[in-house]
């Protein structure tokens, strides 16, 4: 233990764990003049996730996605590759080990000898992606760091559900090397199938791709590799495609992206039937075997196997094991939240009395009020409950003034209105507050957290750099206002479908010029729409540069075929 790590010197030391959505605009933004900045990630580089699925086929490069966090935030920011193994929130210390719980010892001559395969086994122990160190020439001891304000951006890991075989047999799509070895194990399907003396049933078996998880994750790499097959693969290898690729998407709920709107989840589902993607909805995977899938139907008790050589599982995320060692740290009855660390609105973690651990990104959830608590206060400020009905404009005016004090009410705004108008059964134009109730009881529901996504993300992790600013100028002029709590402003959600189509859901988002609300959008307008976004979302002109030409590259002289 260095003295340094444990001694802060003239200005409070901020640690920032995490190099993702969350932590990257944190540390852009922060004022280095008024804090000292460090940040501690196992990942020395920010994953641009949103491409990862046309990384895996190979439509974009990975070095495109990735930007070195050194370049990103310049030497203003000490960084630290290493990955936080535990918080003790009341000596406001961290503890940080770069192998994380396991030692491997490979000498450094063999390194570069370790195959892909091997790299990944390691990786995807206690189910979390991140990187290892496996380096014994390099030392990495482990050490101690005193905190003035800490914020935990960490992320979250693929949740298997405990399903059998998933963890052996399945690749997840989260990290770059995750999107490496599902595009060489799509190479290695090909080309094994190309070998003479294969069976029929076994080329089927091989060239059976099987996406579980129908949200975007598992829809968007359906679309990719189904553009793949189509565009690139079924040039080279045209009998196989034409008599033996399959690719099933399965998806436990009745339909696909069910956070979307329904028009949007139809269109995909005919649109995926259109691309020779089939879609087995009600359908739940049991478990996976090395040659298999085992699949259960919604409302039949039978297992069915379906004989299959890659299986991608995107079924969604859980909490890593450090967030919820934190959680227990502090008290879970404080922290009485299932999905992450539970926050104010501030985004302080909920039961650290002194109020400095931030957390943000897909580790956190802020505490909501209920919605309906909320509107009851409302109304017991007014005179409505007197009456016991009220008219939409009278709903309107009431919330009004409240958005910004309650945030998230303008983003459930419209679907309240639209169930409101289902609600008056009358046709008078008023509901009865018993009616409304059940209408909020129903938005509540929604309402729990906002979603795991890089949108909700990359505004925490700037709100939190603008709060951390304000509190170390507390005599400027704004020191009257309160600062404002974290609003999430929700722009729409964006999903590619393949055969240049996407979709866009506008519902949620702030209704375009506050007069109308954008409606979903499907087809290739779209597409051009998620190009151009995902294209200036770039963090730097490398990068968009990068990007530019690989999609060039694969227009013109198609996908790299070769397994690497
Ligand atoms: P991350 O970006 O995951 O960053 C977590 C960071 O914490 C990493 O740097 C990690 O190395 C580090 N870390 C982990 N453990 C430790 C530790 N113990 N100590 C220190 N550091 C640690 N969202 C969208 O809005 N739009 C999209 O189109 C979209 N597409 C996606 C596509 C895919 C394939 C995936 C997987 C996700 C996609 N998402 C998308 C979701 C989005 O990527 C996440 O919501 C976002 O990454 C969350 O940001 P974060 O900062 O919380 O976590
Ligand atoms: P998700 O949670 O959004 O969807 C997982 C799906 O898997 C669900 O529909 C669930 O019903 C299904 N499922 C779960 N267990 C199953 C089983 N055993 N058998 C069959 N189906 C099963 O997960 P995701 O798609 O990985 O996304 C994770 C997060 O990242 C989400 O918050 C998402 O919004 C975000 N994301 C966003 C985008 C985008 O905006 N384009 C893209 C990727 C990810």
């Amino acid at each position: 233990m260095r003295d340094s790590e444990l001694t802060i010197g003239q200005k409070p030391r901020v640690v920032v764990l995490g190099t993702g959505w969350g932590a990257v605009p944190l540390l852009k933004h922060i004022d280095t003049s008024k804090y000292e900045v460090v940040c501690v990630s196992p990942r020395n580089y920010f994953l641009m996730t949103p491409l990862l699925p046309s990384v895996s086929v190979g439509t974009v490069e990975t070095r495109t996605v990735i930007e070195p966090i050194r370049t990103l935030v310049g030497p203003r920011i000490k960084y630290i590759e290493t990955e936080c193994i535990n918080v003790n929130p009341k000596e406001k210390i961290i503890t940080c080990s770069a192998d994380g719980t396991k030692e491997i010892t490979v000498a450094a001559s063999d390194r570069d000898k370790l195959p892909l395969e091997q790299n990944i086994e390691d990786n995807k122990e206690g189910g979390s992606s991140s990187r290892k160190i496996r380096d014994s020439a390099r030392t990495r001891p482990k050490f101690d760091m005193k905190y003035d304000y800490l914020v935990v951006a960490i992320g979250s890991e693929n949740n298997t559900f405990g399903i059998p075989g998933v963890e052996k047999h399945a690749h997840f799509l989260k990290e770059v090397l995750d999107a490496r070895r599902i595009r060489s194990a799509i190479s290695d399907a090909f080309e094994s199938a190309m070998v003479p003396s294969q069976t029929d049933e076994e080329k089927k078996r091989l060239l059976h791709f099987v996406v579980v998880g129908g949200g975007p994750t598992g829809v968007e790499f359906a679309a990719e590799l189904a553009d793949y097959v189509r565009e690139d693969l079924k040039r080279y290898f045209p009998r196989l495609v034409e008599n033996d690729v399959k690719i099933t998407l399965i998806e436990a709920l009745d339909h696909v992206l069910s956070m979307m709107d329904k028009k949007i989840s139809d269109y995909t589902e005919k649109h995926f039937h259109r691309e020779n993607i089939e879609v087995l909805i009600n359908t739940f995977v049991k478990g996976i075997k090395q040659r298999e899938v085992i699949v259960q139907e919604k409302g039949s008790t039978e297992l069915k196997s379906i004989p299959c050589a890659v299986v991608v599982w995107a079924t969604g995320i859980k909490a890593r094991p450090l967030t919820n060692k934190l959680r227990e740290t502090i008290g879970t009855d404080k922290q009485n939240n299932r999905m992450g660390l539970l926050t104010d609105k501030y985004l302080r973690v909920k039961g650290v009395d002194d109020g400095t651990i931030y957390a943000l990104g897909d580790c956190a959830t802020i505490e909501q009020q209920k919605l309906l608590d909320r509107i009851q206060l409302l109304f017991e400020e007014s005179d409505i409950h007197k009456r016991g009905a009220l008219t939409l404009d009278e709903f309107r005016s009431l919330i009004e003034n409240k958005i910004n004090e309650y945030p998230q009410l303008e983003i459930f705004q419209k679907g309240i209105e639209k169930s409101f108008y289902e609600a008056d059964k009358t046709k008078s134009g008023q509901i009865t507050l018993e009616a409304l109730r059940s209408v909020l009881e129903k938005a509540d529901k929604k309402l729990r957290s906002l979603p795991a996504t890089a949108q909700v993300a990359t505004q925490e992790g700037r709100y939190v750099a603008d709060l951390l600013n304000y509190m170390a100028h507390p005599t400027t002029t704004t020191t009257s206002e309160r600062f404002k709590p974290f609003n999430y402003t929700h722009l729409g959600s964006l999903a590619y479908v393949g055969g240049d189509a996407a979709v866009i859901d506008f519902s949620g988002s702030k209704p375009l010029l506050d007069i109308f609300s954008l409606k979903p959008l499907s087809g290739r307008g779209s597409y051009y729409l998620w190009k151009s976004f995902y294209f200036t979302e770039q963090f730097t002109t490398r990068t968009k540069v990068l990007l530019a030409f690989d999609w060039l590259r694969s227009n013109i002289f198609g996908r790299d075929l070769s397994r690497y």
